[in-house]
């Protein structure tokens, strides 16, 4: 078991947990035993990573801006990085529309599903109705002022700011930068100090990840809702599923032919990370881990990787966005609502600027997507019909989001001389060494 690498060791606690929950169910018993037993130590697991997400992004981003040492080698990454994220969003969003005006998921629900599910959805609407109001009543400005927190502290008690914490993080990595060396210098070290004791730490929460991935599926399968209505909604979930394994396609191309890194070199690095975003559910909770592989395992130098991944887990979320157009599609189709070419073009960019401001939490991507339904008119009644099925489907998202900030990473480094050879040589994981 030992030697087993760290990616099969995940994959077989998640086998295990469905297998386990499977069997549970079948005892009257099962379903509370799991809730009380198993499930607090999935809910430990992803508290512990979340835990290091906020002290991870304010030191590896103060650490990584401070490294460029100076202010044009800084934009000029940044530069780079926004676009190249913007860019793979827009193309996600363009290939979940793509996906659905072809495969018309939505025209097979029948009049008396949807009638069903809106019916059966009204507990779940007080949050996205407040969010609704929201995004209504705010202005075009509205993400530019909250971009910048008033209070640094609050900001970082709440895993939804974390826009904010990357501001603070590389406001005050500039100021560093442009203070004299020799007085920055006792700052500099402790932030690097500080950034290794994180990665230290991620390190041993992992060795406890196929136990925490057991507990976190177990407890998803005994809770679940009936698969009648998976049944109902399974074109849907399979025209985003594959719009999501096309984006992986993407990714591998893209990163085969700017760094001429082969397919298999990259998804074995990163499997840890996405099975974990996969179990997860969260960017912000995988973090610290796809960091870990992108500099230990894909040869990313750390100071792009720590500039890179943080805002990449913030604001790139390209499964997020391809989701949210095949959704908000699947939906007006489902109404029978016809969508003008126009209408779709602004889907991209709404879907674009909702999965930015999507958190990297469980579930972001579905409350925003309020803000794409009501700039298309679609019914926010709508959200009932994919209610069922978003918690699979934020899964795979996920692991396509943390897919892309890995692939984006590679790239950056490329083409700033930043990508060499891995730490890790041989595909064993470097975790139970240590
Ligand atoms: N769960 C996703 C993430 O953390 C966001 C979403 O709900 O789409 O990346």
């Amino acid at each position: 078991m030992k030697k087993l690498a760290l990616h099969w060791k995940i994959l077989l606690g998640m086998v295990f947990g469905v297998v386990f929950a499977l069997i549970m169910t079948n005892f009257s018993f099962g379903k509370e035993f799991i809730q009380d037993w198993i499930k607090p130590f999935g809910k430990i697991f992803i508290n512990s990573l979340k835990l290091i997400a906020i002290p991870l992004i304010l030191a590896a981003l103060i650490k990584g801006v401070s490294d460029l040492k100076d202010i044009s080698k800084l934009s000029k990454m940044g530069g780079r990085t926004i676009v190249i994220y913007i860019f793979t969003t827009v193309l996600a969003v363009s290939i979940g529309l793509l996906l659905v005006n072809v495969v018309k998921p939505g025209n097979s629900i029948s009049e008396e599903t949807r009638t069903e599910m809106v019916k059966n959805y009204s507990s779940n609407t007080t949050k996205y109705k407040e969010t609704a109001k929201k995004q209504k009543e705010s202005g075009p400005l509205q993400a530019l002022e909250d971009l910048v927190p008033q209070n640094i502290f609050a900001a970082a008690t709440s895993n939804r700011n974390m826009l904010q914490v990357i501001f603070f993080a590389v406001f005050f990595g500039i100021g560093l930068i442009l203070i004299p060396e020799e007085k920055g210098k006792t700052v500099k070290n402790f932030f690097d100090g500080f950034n290794e004791v994180i990665l230290k730490m991620v390190d041993l929460i992992m060795l406890a990840a196929p136990y925490g991935v057991f507990a976190l599926l177990a407890a998803l399968v005994v809770e679940s809702p009936s698969l009648d209505l998976f049944k109902a909604l399974g074109w849907y979930a399979l025209t985003v599923v594959f719009g999501l394994i096309l984006m992986i396609v993407v990714y591998n191309i893209l990163v085969f032919l700017l760094t001429r890194k082969k397919p298999s070199f990259f998804m074995k690095g990163i499997s840890p990370a996405q099975l974990l975003a996969f179990s997860t559910s969260s960017s912000a909770a995988t973090l610290p881990v796809t960091l870990e592989r992108v500099t230990e395992h894909l040869g990313v130098e750390e100071e792009v990787a720590s500039f890179v991944l943080p805002i990449g887990a913030t604001i790139n979320m390209d499964g997020t966005s391809l989701y949210q157009a095949v959704a908000a599609v699947f939906i007006a189709q489902a109404f029978g609502m016809d969508l003008t070419l126009g209408t779709q073009l602004g889907i991209i960019a709404t879907a674009t600027l909702a999965s930015i401001g999507s958190a990297a939490v469980p579930g972001a991507g579905m409350v925003m997507l309020v803000g794409v339904l009501g700039y298309a008119g679609i019914p926010e009644a709508g959200l009932a019909l994919i209610f069922a099925v978003d918690r699979p489907l934020d899964m795979c998202r996920t692991v396509v989001n943390v897919t892309g900030d890995a692939a984006v990473s590679m790239i950056v480094a490329k083409s700033v001389d930043k990508l060499g050879e891995p730490h890790v040589k041989d595909w064993d994981d470097n975790y139970s060494k240590k």
